[in-house]
């Protein structure tokens, strides 16, 4: 008889954590020079349908979408500065935020003093390169690190910036996971930075490594993941699928979800949605967790919470947003995002999407005095976590207020329980007819 050694054929590879699947994506998606349109965001999107069956988009130059028009698509090959001694003094190459996002074309040589004009640099930030763009201004710029341009001599330098700007379109990707119902969860990245790790790659993968994990999941709601650019995208988007945003019932905008900050939640305008509340309930059990009521300032919620919109669509991050010195500069690296935070905003993500799917309001059958649990078998759970996750406190609260004008999370808000245990809770009590759902 033959026995094989456990370990001796080679044991298979330890499976690796959800955040280091969502790093080793991110890591993926860094190196690409995206902007609002152009092949940076075509080759995201080619990264991301490996891991999920993408619908892409695009939207022609000049196409009206809103108030707005779909700029001429920009693409880059090369980009560089060349000093009074020949040597390089800025390359493309060594990082794409060194162009400055959208810079039209240009050949020249210009004195110094000139060429500083066209230089942004972070003066109390001296050795990062900063994130600018020019995308509705025709004007180019270079970004570099204070400290080096502090070095250029005076002196007569070559720039050479082959770009082009043509009619051709404005790209997004869009991925539908069907539920029972045609009623929407809209989860929505911006697909525009170039190499900026939390913001926006972190968002990306998160999403995309969530939108996968849904496929063995059958769900009550449809999820719609959205990679579109910054406002112009999710202005695209709205245009073409006004006649269904009335379905959307539940939405997300992230960004910036890898870094160590703690979790943050920005309200919707409407500030009471199921969304708003779902995740103040989540967040409310998370350490220096914030949270924040709606503002116009900020990502593609601006749009999905426009007046003429108004849509439930929360933010959800880590680091908010022009806070913390690595935003939108070259310091927003693969360093400075990590498996653990992906991780940890992938779990915060499935807590809510638990509550949107199993939330429902119940209504005792016995509702006058307690039933009598101890007949019903349910006694042993009064003793503390039975093996259902219901405890004694959320079965209590359950009975109490299952009135029929109680949801589960109304219940989880009044009673301090996590949604998770009174769900639980309610199962056990539905299972022994003691409560039926509310009509
Ligand atoms: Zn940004």
């Amino acid at each position: 008889m033959e026995h094989v050694n456990p370990g001796g054929l080679g044991s298979p590879p330890a499976s690796i954590s959800v955040g280091q699947e969502i790093y080793a994506l991110a890591e993926r998606l860094f190196p690409f020079c995206r902007s609002i349109t152009g092949d940076g965001v075509r080759r995201t999107l080619d990264i991301l349908s490996g891991h999920i069956d993408l619908e892409r988009h695009e939207v022609p130059t000049g196409t009206q979408v809103l108030d707005w028009t779909v700029p001429r698509e920009w693409n880059i090959r090369s980009a560089s500065i060349t000093g009074p001694d020949g040597q390089t003094v800025v390359d493309f190459a060594d990082s794409n935020l060194h162009i400055v996002n959208y810079s039209v074309p240009f050949m020249g040589i210009l004195p110094l003093n000139e060429l500083k004009a066209h230089i942004h640099t972070l003066p109390e930030q001296p050795q990062v390169i900063p994130y600018r763009t020019c995308y509705y201004t025709p004007t180019w710029g270079f970004c570099m690190a204070y400290d080096r341009v502090a070095k250029m001599p005076d002196g007569l330098y070559r720039v050479e910036i082959d770009a082009e700007l043509k009619d051709g379109s404005l790209t997004y990707g869009e991925y539908l996971h069907c539920g029972q119902t045609d009623r929407e969860f809209l989860l929505s990245a911006h697909i525009c930075h170039p190499s900026l790790a939390n913001d926006n790659c972190s968002g990306l993968a998160l999403l995309a490594t969530l939108a996968k994990s849904l496929r063995a999941r059958k769900t009550r709601y449809s999820y719609r993941f959205l990679f579109a650019p910054g406002t112009i995208g999710s202005i695209a988007w709205l245009s073409r699928n006004e006649d269904r945003t009335h379905l959307i019932d539940h939405g997300l905008v992230l960004s910036c979800v890898g870094d160590a900050g703690s979790p943050a939640y920005k309200r919707s305008r409407r500030g009471d949605a199921f969304i708003d509340r779902a995740m103040a309930h989540v967040l409310g059990r998370e350490a220096g967790a914030k949270l924040m009521d709606f503002s116009p300032y900020g990502y593609d919620e601006r749009q999905y919470c426009s007046p003429g919109f108004n849509l439930p669509v929360g933010m959800f991050q880590r680091s908010v947003h022009g806070t913390f010195p690595e935003y939108h500069t070259s310091a927003d690296n693969l360093d400075f995002i990590k498996p653990e935070y992906l991780e940890d905003s992938f779990r915060i993500l499935t807590d809510v999407i638990d509550i949107v799917e199993d939330d429902w309001t119940p209504l005792s059958l016995c509702p006058k005095g307690e039933p009598q649990l101890g007949r019903r078998g349910l006694y042993a759970a009064l003793g503390g976590q039975a093996s259902s996750g219901a405890t004694s406190m959320s079965l209590l609260w359950v009975l109490n207020l299952a009135d029929g004008q109680h949801s589960l999370l109304s219940m989880a808000e009044r009673s301090g329980l996590p949604f998770r245990e009174l769900a639980a809770a309610a199962r056990l009590l539905s299972d022994h007819g003691l409560l039926a759902t509310a009509s």
